[in-house]
C-alpha cells in the first residue's frame, strides 16, 4: 500500500498506532468476544472506557475539577445552538469575535433562536479574515458572554492566547486546534470541539464547561441541556460508543508522545518548515499575517488558479492528498494536526520546489 500523507483539514489523520490498535482489538474487546461497536453502553467495559478517556483528557489539558467533561454528539455545529441556548439567560446577548466562516456559522445560529441577540465585538473582515481583529480588553459589554473560535481551519488564523476580556465568560471553539496547543482550561467558560480532526472519528463533540455556568443552565429538552447530558454523564441517550473508545486511545498516545506541550513544539516545528518555505518562495505565498498564522492549517496560494490546480494534480501524483483549499478561499491548504508526521511536511515541500522550479515567473 503507498504511502499516503493526508493533509485534509477534516475527517483528517489518525496516529498510526491508535488504528492498528482498533484493528486489533476490532472482533474481540478486551477478551469479550464482541466489537466495541457491540458492547453496551450501559456495561462496565463501556464505563471504563469513558471513564478512562475523561480522565486522561483532564490530564492533557489539566481540566480544573469545577469543570465538566461532556461527550457528545451533534458536532461543533450543535453547540452555535447548545451555548447560546444554556448560556445567554440573562442579557440575552452574546458577544462575538468574527474571525471568519465558523464563527459566522455559529452567529448565524444563535441569531435564530427567539429572544437571543448577538453583537460582534471585532471583526477581521477589513483583512478579509487573514488577520485576527484586535480585542479590546476593556471593552464592558452587557453580554452574557463572548464566543471565539481559537483556530480558523479554513481562513488559516489561530489566537495563540486567549483575548483577555475582562469579567466576561469565553466560549471558545476549539474545534481545530484542541490538544495542539497549550491553552489554560480556566480562561474559559466552555471549550467545545467536533471531534473529527485532532480527537478521533466523527460524531463525537468534546464539551468541557464551567460546573457553575451548568447550574444556572434553564430548563430545556434533554439532548439540548448541558445540566441533564452532566446529571447523567452523557450517556442520557445511547453515546457515539466506537468514537469515544477511540478518542480515549487517542488520548492515551498523547500522553504517551509526551501530552499537550510535546504536541505543541512539534506542530510549531511542522507549521515553521512550511511557513519559512513559503516565506521564502517566489511561487507559493501564504495570504495569512505572520502574527495570526495557524499552527494546524495552512492555506497558500501561486496566485493563479490554473498552476494551484496543475499543483494539487502533481501533489496527488505523489500521495500528497486533501490539499486542495476549502471551496470559499481557494487555492492549497496544509492541515498539520497532531497525527500528522514531520516527514509528510518535508515531501510536500520537496514537491513544491519541483514545481516551483518548473514554474518560476
Ligand atoms: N468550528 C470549526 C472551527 C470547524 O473547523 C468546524 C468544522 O470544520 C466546525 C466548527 C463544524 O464542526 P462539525 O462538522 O463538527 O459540526
Amino acid at each position: 500500500m503507498a504511502n499516503v500523507y493526508n493533509f485534509s483539514a477534516g475527517p483528517a489523520v489518525m496516529p498510526r498506532e491508535v488504528l492498528e490498535q482498533v484493528q486489533k482489538e476490532l472482533l474481540s474487546y478486551k477478551n469479550s468476544g464482541m466489537s466495541v461497536m457491540e458492547i453496551s453502553h450501559r456495561s462496565s467495559l463501556f464505563a471504563d472506557i469513558q471513564k478512562d478517556a475523561e480522565s486522561n483528557l483532564r490530564a492533557l489539558m489539566n481540566i480544573p475539577d469545577e469543570y465538566d467533561v461532556l461527550f457528545l454528539q451533534g458536532g461543533a455545529t450543535l453547540q452555535f445552538t447548545m451555548a447560546p441556548l444554556n448560556l445567554a439567560i440573562n442579557k440575552r446577548k452574546i458577544g462575538f469575535v468574527d474571525t471568519g466562516h465558523w464563527s459566522q456559522r455559529a452567529i448565524e445560529e444563535a441569531q435564530l433562536i427567539d429572544g437571543i441577540s448577538v453583537n460582534k465585538i471585532a471583526s477581521g473582515e477589513d483583512s478579509n479574515y487573514t488577520k485576527l481583529p484586535k480585542i479590546d480588553d476593556s471593552l464592558q459589554e452587557n453580554v452574557d458572554y463572548i464566543h471565539v473560535t481559537l483556530n480558523n481551519t479554513i481562513e488559516g488564523t489561530a489566537f495563540r492566547t486567549v483575548p483577555n476580556i475582562k469579567g466576561q465568560s469565553i466560549v471558545g471553539d476549539m474545534s481545530s486546534n484542541i490538544l495542539g496547543q497549550r491553552y489554560n482550561v480556566r480562561d474559559f467558560g466552555m471549550i467545545y470541539a467536533g471531534a473529527q480532526k485532532n480527537i478521533g472519528p466523527a460524531g463525537l463533540t468534546v464539551v468541557i464547561i464551567r460546573h457553575d455556568l451548568v447550574e444556572k443552565a434553564p430548563e430545556l429538552p434533554a439532548m439540548l441541556s448541558y445540566k441533564k447530558l452532566v446529571a447523567k454523564h452523557s450517556t442520557l441517550n445511547t453515546p457515539p460508543v466506537f468514537a469515544i473508545y477511540c478518542a480515549g486511545l487517542v488520548f492515551e498516545w498523547l500522553l504517551t508522545q509526551g501530552g499537550v506541550d510535546a504536541m505543541e513544539k512539534r506542530n510549531r516545528e511542522k507549521a515553521q518548515l512550511l511557513y519559512d518555505y513559503l516565506d521564502a518562495s517566489t511561487l507559493f505565498q501564504s495570504p495569512v499575517d505572520v502574527e495570526s498564522r495557524s499552527l494546524t492549517n495552512i492555506p497558500f496560494v501561486t496566485g493563479n488558479a490554473e498552476l494551484d490546480n496543475q499543483f494539487i494534480e502533481l501533489a496527488n501524483a505523489n500521495n500528497l492528498v486533501g490539499l486542495k483549499g476549502h471551496r470559499l478561499v481557494g487555492g492549497m491548504r496544509a492541515s498539520l494536526y497532531n497525527a500528522f508526521p514531520m516527514e509528510g511536511v518535508k515531501k510536500l515541500i520537496t514537491v513544491m520546489e519541483k514545481f516551483e522550479l518548473e514554474h518560476k515567473h
